[in-house]
């Protein structure tokens, strides 16, 4: 079940909050000013962030620009009754959604289930055909990589073993991880065959468009990562 942080000042409204959400089935965070709520933002993992705007520490829309800069978790802002400038800028900011307080949580409630599904259905895409990181992005369904515009001249190990590394997109794995994704077969020690690969994906991605999307985890094996 979906984990929604809410960030509300006003205990009354942010326990009434808690309450409904958590009747609907949802794990339920809270921070009560704007600091705590952007670290909670950042380093929580929720799916969905219920955003105040007159928040003390941290004013709502500096949390939501923030949060922005790091991630595409839906956040919906709660503003005051007719203040527009303050829609604007929420929206300005990456805000998904706002609802004007006082509100009437069914309708909240549908509008959190209508971002859940929008992230969910945007992920379902990625999985069923395009990964990206980067400038560079793969096509499962036609087995093309492209730098930017550039189409990659890729072997099939080679496609694979970027697969496996974009799919675990920020995840370190470890060469024995690539070899049995990617090689199909238990490997027996000698795990070489991992560096040489990487090396050619780097000289054909990395060193030819000057950028570091490979990087060696030392002690452990290698990550992809947007820079
Ligand atoms: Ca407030």
């Amino acid at each position: 079940m979906a984990r929604i942080l809410i960030i509300e000042d006003e205990a009354k409204i942010a326990r009434f909050l808690e309450l409904e959400l958590k009747h609907e089935g949802y794990e339920v965070l809270i921070a009560g000013d704007g600091r705590v709520g952007l670290e909670k933002a950042l380093k929580e993992n929720v799916d969905l962030i219920i955003l105040d705007i007159m928040l003390p520490g941290l004013s709502g829309i500096e949390v939501c620009r923030r949060v922005r800069q790091e991630s595409n978790v839906p956040i919906i802002m709660l503003t005051a009754k007719d203040d527009v400038t303050d829609k604007v800028a929420g929206l300005d900011m990456g805000a998904d959604d706002y609802m004007t307080k006082p509100f009437a949580i069914e309708e909240l409630l549908a509008r959190i289930r209508v971002a859940l599904n929008r992230v969910r259905n945007m992920t379902r895409e990625v999985n069923s055909d395009i990964l990206q990181v980067g400038d560079l992005k793969l096509n499962l369904a036609s087995r093309s990589a492209y730098y930017k515009d550039d189409e990659l001249v890729l072997t099939k190990k080679e496609f694979e073993l970027l697969e496996c590394l974009m799919k675990n997109k920020n995840i370190a794995l470890t060469r024995e991880q690539l070899l049995n994704k990617v090689w199909d077969y238990e490997y027996f020690g000698d795990t070489n065959v991992v560096d040489v690969y990487i090396r050619y994906l780097r000289q054909k991605i990395d060193e030819k468009y000057g950028v570091q999307l490979i990087s060696t985890v030392r002690g452990v094996g290698y990550i992809i990562k947007d820079q």
